[in-house]
């Protein structure tokens, strides 16, 4: 699924770039069908939010038409505190004209009320309404909307012209806007040995959330020979990764049998593109979302130093042998370095560094997490 973030919200994709060209193009061929065989009528979009639906609508309205805009903009009356709205750019006489409004989105209503009443007094052969959306559940009025591209529930929506506060416009599908997130979920990022299983243990503590490392997941289940562990085992012995498939059905296991938490540490997960695709989909679902990613930074000498030191009490084998070492940094360097891109074109990558004391680092991660 896909998600934006705009300004502080979170948006899913409500209704796709195809559907939307899908349901404009049935409009138009309405509207056309509808008219009479040689009527020239005038399209008039109210803008902003009708900018991109009029532009494709008139270029699927198969036959002559004039097309004009107009922008519906409220005063403060000076002589009373009333609000007054008022079309600007309609100066044209429209005498004995076919007019027909193309409008983004009537929800209550309120605005059409508005260009009913301005219309009324110009002398118009016949105005009719085209709107892309409506929401039936908030429409307080009477009055007749001839054509709906589609109804949909009650929610907020962005994109395809309509903004959020003045972004949003330029998405080319419309999004709606997701319930608010209760959790926090981090991923821990970092190449092998960096210390995120260590200060995840100490992390998970402070934050109440539930630390998941796939490693030490696989791990278990290699101790204890399921099928899973056994399909991993011969991946994870070669420092290679296990495919995305297996370790995708995994994590999302581990975190319905946790669907209480405050929120997860994700420690060795994702660490491929279409893994992190996963992740974002798979909390987009429960109306959650990755709060951010904090990375560890340190060289890969020290590295190197670190893990085959651990590898004398780890009892792990990808740990003690140089090469499955370095083909665990080259899985890194092909495969899982580039998710910075991935969550720093989100907005959520934050780098710390990785050098240091357990609490140095502890101090330097939490002042990252406080304010996730
Ligand atoms: P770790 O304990 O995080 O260093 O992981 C140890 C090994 O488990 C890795 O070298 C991989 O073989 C496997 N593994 C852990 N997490 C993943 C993942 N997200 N995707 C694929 N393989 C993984």
């Amino acid at each position: 699924m896909k998600i934006t973030k705009i300004h502080d919200l979170y948006f899913k994709e409500l209704i796709s770039e195809k559907e939307l060209q899908e349901i404009v193009k049935t409009l138009a061929l309405q509207v056309k069908k509808d008219l009479p065989e040689n009527e020239v009528p005038l399209f008039i979009g109210i803008l902003n939010g009708c900018f991109m639906f009029a532009s494709d609508f008139i270029r699927q309205y198969k036959g002559d038409c004039e097309i004009s805009f107009v922008k519906l903009a409220s005063y403060n009356g000076t002589e009373s505190s009333e609000e007054v709205k008022k079309l600007i750019g309609v100066n044209e006489d429209l005498t004995g004209k076919t007019v027909i409004i193309l409008e983004d989105i009537i929800d209550t209503g309120t605005t059409l009320q508005e260009i009913y009443e301005i219309f009324r007094h110009k002398n118009l052969k016949e105005l009719k309404i085209v709107s892309l959306f409506f929401k039936p559940d908030v429409y307080r009025k009477e009055l007749p909307i001839e054509y709906i591209g589609k109804s949909i529930e009650d929610k907020f929506i962005v994109g395809y012209g309509l903004d959020y506060d003045g972004l949003g416009r330029n998405l080319p599908a419309i999004y709606q806007l997701t319930t608010q997130p209760k959790m926090k979920n981090i991923v821990l990022f970092g190449p092998p040995g960096a210390g995120k299983g260590t200060q995840a243990t100490l992390l998970k503590e402070k934050y109440n959330l539930v630390h998941i490392s796939t490693g030490d997941v696989f791990r278990y289940n290699i101790k204890n020979e399921t099928e899973l562990g056994v399909l991993a085992k011969k991946y994870i012995d070669a420092g290679d990764l296990v495919p995305d498939e297996v370790t995708i059905n995994m994590l999302k296991e581990e975190v319905n049998k946790n669907s209480d938490a405050n929120g997860f540490i994700f420690d060795g997960f994702p660490r491929t593109e279409s893994q992190a695709q996963a992740l974002d989909a798979f909390l987009a679902e429960k109306n959650e979302r990755i709060n951010g990613m904090v990375a560890l930074e340190v060289p890969e000498d020290l590295l190197v130093e670190r893990i085959l030191e651990r590898g004398k009490t780890s009892g792990r084998s990808d740990d003690t042998d140089e090469e499955k070492i370095r083909n665990r940094f080259n899985e890194y360097n092909t495969k899982t370095a580039i998710l910075k891109d991935f969550y720093q074109a989100q907005g959520n990558f934050y780098g710390v560094d990785g050098v240091g004391t357990i609490d140095e680092i502890t101090e330097r991660l939490s002042n990252v997490f406080d304010k996730l």
